[in-house]
């Protein structure tokens, strides 16, 4: 049985001293054994988060991390300066840093394997424009990006890897994917883990629907088979976050 996982991405909200507030409303909203909760927090306040949330259930994620070990990168952020102070999880090839800041399959699939070798869990996200929806070719697309971004991942860290499936056109627009929508995607992604890999593979990995996920629609969305948590945005900031972890 996989653990659900539920995970914020706060995106770039709140400072330091915002995100203490916010941490400690959400605490006591979140407190869960049945699905592991993450917080994935800017960079500026990651170690004010993980300060915060000490003696909680809550785990603190980054919302991207360079591939290099170190060197003249500037701007970019280490593997070992997350796991430095305690970051266990980061979300890697969000569609945001796709369309913003030139991610591609490639690049996410280097941090992918970045990620495993310093035992960070990466939350590997992928999903389809709208107009890739409409042309009928939503699932080679996911299947494509899936296969890129695990290549040369070994099946014992893919077995701990997650996946969050996020329509493009569902983030941040109030447009939910239907379940059978997102049921339908997640189930491909794990068909497609089983082919690169193998059926244990398969049923280890952990995917999360992402897009507009709300209190009222995570309870439909997370009870579906393929479907083992989420990755929120905008509700991640709102009491309403609480209700998304306690979702049953
Ligand atoms: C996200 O940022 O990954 C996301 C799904 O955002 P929202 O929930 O606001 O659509």
């Amino acid at each position: 049985m996989r653990k659900k996982i539920i995970a914020g991405n706060w995106k770039m909200n709140k400072t330091p001293a915002e995100t203490v507030t916010l941490i400690n409303e959400l605490k006591p909203l979140v407190a869960t054994d049945e699905a592991d909760v993450v917080f994935c927090v800017p960079a500026i306040s990651l170690t004010t988060a993980i300060e915060a949330v000490k003696g909680t259930n809550i785990q603190i994620g980054a919302q991207n991390m360079y591939f290099e070990e170190s060197g003249a990168y500037t701007g970019e952020i280490a593997p070992n300066m997350l796991t430095s102070i305690g970051v266990k999880y980061v979300v890697i090839g969000h569609s945001e840093r796709r369309e913003y800041f030139a991610e591609t399959n490639e690049t996410v699939n280097k941090k992918v394997i970045k990620a495993f070798e310093h035992g960070i869990t990466p939350i590997i996200c992928c999903g389809e424009s709208l107009t890739q929806r409409e042309q009928g070719v939503t699932i080679d697309f996911i299947r494509q990006q899936i296969k890129v971004a695990f290549l040369t991942v070994t099946p014992d860290q893919a077995k701990i890897a997650v996946i969050a499936y996020e329509p493009i056109w569902a983030i941040g627009t109030g447009k939910v994917a239907t379940t059978a929508q997102a049921e339908e995607v997640c189930k491909a992604i794990r068909e497609c883990i089983d082919e690169i890999y193998d059926e244990v593979t398969a049923e280890a990995v952990r995917i999360q629907y992402g897009g507009s996920v709300t209190a009222a629609s995570a309870n439909e969305l997370f009870s579906q088979s393929d479907i083992d948590g989420g990755l929120v945005g905008g509700a991640s900031l709102k009491a309403d976050f609480g209700k998304i972890v306690n979702y049953k």
